[in-house]
C-alpha cells in the first residue's frame, strides 16, 4: 500500500485572489505580511496618514500573536492546551476571549446538529493530519469517537472556566479561531480610524471600509480544482469571507482523497464537498459556517445560511464551474 502525501499548507492562499488597484489614488498604501496561525497573514491599509497606518498594522499583528499564544494547540503553554491537559480532572480558568470562542463553538455545534464540533481533535490526530496522514482501523475510530462530543464541554461563565468531562478529550479551535483573530485585527484597524483595510489570513478575510478604487474590496473566488478559473468576484465592504476546502490539507491513498475536516458522526474525513465559501458579517461566523457546510453539504446549507446574514458558494465533488450551489 502506497501513501501519497500532500500537505498543501498554503494552498488556501490560492483560493481568494485580491484585486488591488495601485497608483490610481493619492492615498498611501501600507502593506505588511507575517506568518501566524500556520498561515501567511497579509494586511493592506489604505489611509491618508501612512505613519498612523503603520502603527495600527503593528498593533493588529501584536494582538494576533497574543491571541495565538492563548488559542493554539501547538503551544504547550496555551490556554487551550491547559484545558486539554486537564480533561477529566478539573475546570481551567481561561481569558474572556478563549471562553467566548469556545462558547460560540458550542453554539455552532448545536446549530449544525453536531457537524461542527471542536472536540474532534482525537480523531484529527488519529488520521494523523498533523504528520501527513494514515487510515486508522475501525476499532481505533470507535475509540476516538468515544472521546468526541461537544456535550462533554462544560462552561462556567461566572468563573470563566472550561472543563472537558472525559479524560483524553481534546478541543481544537482550528476551524473558528482564525476568523476570530481576523475580526480582532480588523477591530484594531477600525479603532485606529483607518479608512480602508483588508486582513487576509490564508483566505480568512475581513474587508474594512473602502479600497483603492473608492468602493469595497474586490476579492476573487477561485475554482477548487482549476486554480486559474475565477468563479466569482465579491465586493466586500464591512464584511468577511472564509473557505473550507478539501485541497487545504489532505492525503491520498489508492486514489481516494482524505481531507482534514472530520465528520463527527462517522469519525472519518467528511466527503462529497470540494469547497464551501461563506460571506458573513464577521470572519468568525464565516470561518465556522464554512467548516460546517463542508461537513453538511449543499442540501442542508440553506436553512443554516438563512439564520445568519450570510451567503454561500458550495462545490460538490465533480461539480464544474457553473454547477456550484449559491445561497
Ligand atoms: P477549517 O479549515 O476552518 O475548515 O478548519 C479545519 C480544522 O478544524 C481542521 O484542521 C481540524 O483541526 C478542525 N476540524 C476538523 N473537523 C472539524 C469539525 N467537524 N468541526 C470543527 N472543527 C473541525
Ligand atoms: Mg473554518
Amino acid at each position: 500500500m502506497r501513501i501519497n502525501r500532500f500537505i498543501l499548507k498554503f494552498s488556501c492562499l490560492l483560493l481568494f485572489c485580491v484585486f488591488l488597484y495601485s497608483g490610481c489614488g493619492v492615498m498611501p498604501v501600507t502593506k505588511q505580511r507575517e506568518f501566524l496561525m500556520g498561515t501567511v497573514v497579509d494586511i493592506t491599509v489604505h489611509n491618508r496618514d501612512a505613519a498612523a497606518a503603520g502603527k495600527a498594522v503593528e498593533e493588529a499583528f501584536a494582538e494576533a500573536k497574543r491571541l495565538e499564544g492563548m488559542l493554539s494547540i501547538y503551544r504547550p503553554d496555551s490556554e487551550v492546551t491547559r484545558v486539554n491537559r486537564s480533561a477529566g480532572k478539573e475546570a481551567v480558568r481561561v481569558s474572556e476571549e478563549t471562553f467566548y470562542i469556545i462558547e460560540k463553538a458550542v453554539e455552532f455545534s448545536v446549530i449544525s446538529g453536531g457537524a461542527f464540533d471542536i472536540t474532534v481533535l482525537p480523531l484529527v490526530e488519529l488520521w494523523d493530519f498533523p504528520d501527513g496522514g494514515r487510515v486508522p482501523s475501525d476499532e481505533e475510530i470507535s475509540e476516538a469517537l468515544e472521546l468526541a462530543g461537544y456535550r462533554g464541554i462544560l462552561l462556567d461563565r461566572e468563573d470563566s472556566s472550561v472543563k472537558l468531562t472525559r479524560e483524553g478529550m481534546k478541543i481544537d479551535l482550528g476551524a473558528v479561531a482564525k476568523g476570530f483573530v481576523v475580526d480582532r485585527m480588523a477591530d484594531i484597524l477600525r479603532g485606529a480610524g483607518m479608512s480602508g483595510a483588508l486582513v487576509n489570513a490564508g483566505g480568512d478575510i475581513y474587508a474594512l471600509g473602502t479600497s483603492y478604487s473608492g468602493g469595497g474590496w474586490r476579492v476573487g473566488l477561485r475554482h477548487p480544482r482549476e486554480k486559474q478559473k475565477i468563479v466569482d468576484v465579491f465586493t466586500l465592504e464591512g464584511r468577511a469571507a472564509a473557505t473550507s476546502g478539501d485541497y487545504e490539507r489532505y492525503f491520498t491513498l489508492d486514489g481516494e482523497r482524505y481531507s482534514h475536516i472530520i465528520d463527527p458522526v462517522s469519525g472519518r474525513p467528511a466527503r462529497g464537498v470540494m469547497s464551501a465559501t461563506v460571506l458573513a458579517e464577521t470572519c468568525m461566523e464565516a470561518d465556522a459556517l464554512a467548516t460546517m457546510l463542508f461537513v453538511l453539504g449543499p442540501e442542508e446549507a440553506e436553512s443554516i445560511i438563512q439564520r445568519f446574514n450570510a451567503e454561500a458558494v458550495i462545490f460538490k465533488e465533480g461539480w464544474e464551474y457553473g454547477e456550484e450551489k449559491r445561497i
